[in-house]
């Protein structure tokens, strides 16, 4: 059979992953699956990482049915890849050095007219003294010379999603790569063509997908799922409660019955994931956050399945 390309899940190894971001990976799981695509993990450990999560999170995964169709891929071990991209833009002329520190920029960007959260291009067209002069005092960071102010993405969920596009930054003034172009870089490299995730990165595909295309890469499909939510509002954390399989293993409920709550939350059938397979609809996942109230989570989990999935059962609010 021709290869049909790849979605993927690319957890940060921050932690275990709670009842949300293991909803997100089951989303994931299913776009690419019913969509004939392989599934694929990447671990995004170019930051955030603690000792042991990458392991704890791969079994995580695993208890749910989820496994990587490829050797899961480390973005600590793709180095080389990321060097000669820079490469590439810094040939096409399109990466400066920027010497702003945090403050620089949050002050630049509260002056008139700014655009709050965007980098004003400060360092853009410092001269090459003045540079020299600066280096001195502070490693510089890489950013991308960007020609656009905007660029749109198609969204399967949210459809098509404008946004602005400012000079990203590629390499961070410690040296580590960027997770924009990590992420662009490897997606392109590992085959994968529909990115499925968390609706919290929504208003970075724009950037994403130019980057990619300047790049001369393959612009991927993107479905940006909601997140789960708490009943203040907030995005769901492991503090807030037992919402990691450890803590719910704990109270007695196994992975299996916590992949039906996921399910039924998704308006699926609960019984397995080739059950929900059987049946998924992209047109149809739930638009609103999925609102999970820690403390009653497990009692929810504990009851009794239902064979067809009832609006009564889901989590929403
Ligand atoms: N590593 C990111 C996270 O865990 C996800 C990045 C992505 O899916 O593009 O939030």
């Amino acid at each position: 059979m021709a290869e049909t390309g790849a979605g993927r899940f690319a957890p940060s190894p921050s932690g275990p992953l709670h009842v949300g971001n293991l909803r997100t990976a089951v989303l994931a799981w299913l776009f690419a699956r019913s969509t004939g695509r392989r599934f694929l993990i990447r671990i995004e450990d170019l930051d955030r990482v603690r000792a042991g999560a990458e392991t704890e999170q791969l079994a995580e995964l695993a208890a749910l049915g989820l496994t990587s169709d490829s050797p899961v891929v480390r973005q600590s071990e793709q180095t080389e890849r990321y060097t000669r991209t820079l490469e590439q833009l810094r040939d096409q002329g399109l990466v400066y050095e920027c010497f702003c520190t945090r403050r620089d920029i949050a002050e630049a960007a509260s002056a008139p007219h700014a655009e709050p959260g965007l980098y004003p291009g400060t360092c853009r067209t410092l001269g090459e003294r003045e540079r020299a002069r600066r280096r001195a005092e502070r490693p510089p960071a890489l950013r991308l010379r960007t020609a656009v102010d905007t660029w749109s993405v198609d969204d399967v969920l949210a459809g098509t999603v404008r946004a602005p596009v400012d000079d990203v930054v590629l390499q961070r003034n410690d040296g580590v790569i960027s997770y924009n172009l990590a992420v662009v870089v490897d997606d392109a490299a590992q085959g994968i063509d529909q990115v499925v995730r968390g609706d919290d990165l929504l208003p970075s595909a724009p950037r994403q997908a130019y980057l990619a295309s300047l790049l001369g890469l393959p612009v991927p499909s993107y479905a940006h799922v909601p997140l789960a939510l708490t009943q203040q509002g907030r995005r769901l954390a492991k503090r807030d409660g037992a919402v990691t399989l450890e803590d719910l293993a704990a109270l007695g409920h196994p992975p299996s019955t916590v992949l039906g709550l996921i399910l039924r939350s998704l308006d699926l059938p609960d019984v397995s994931l080739t059950a929900a397979l059987d049946v998924f609809d992209a047109a149809v996942v739930p638009r609103d956050p999925w609102v999970v109230d820690p403390a009653h989570l497990p009692a929810i989990i504990a009851r009794p399945a239902p064979r067809q999935s009832a609006p009564t059962d889901k989590v929403h609010q």
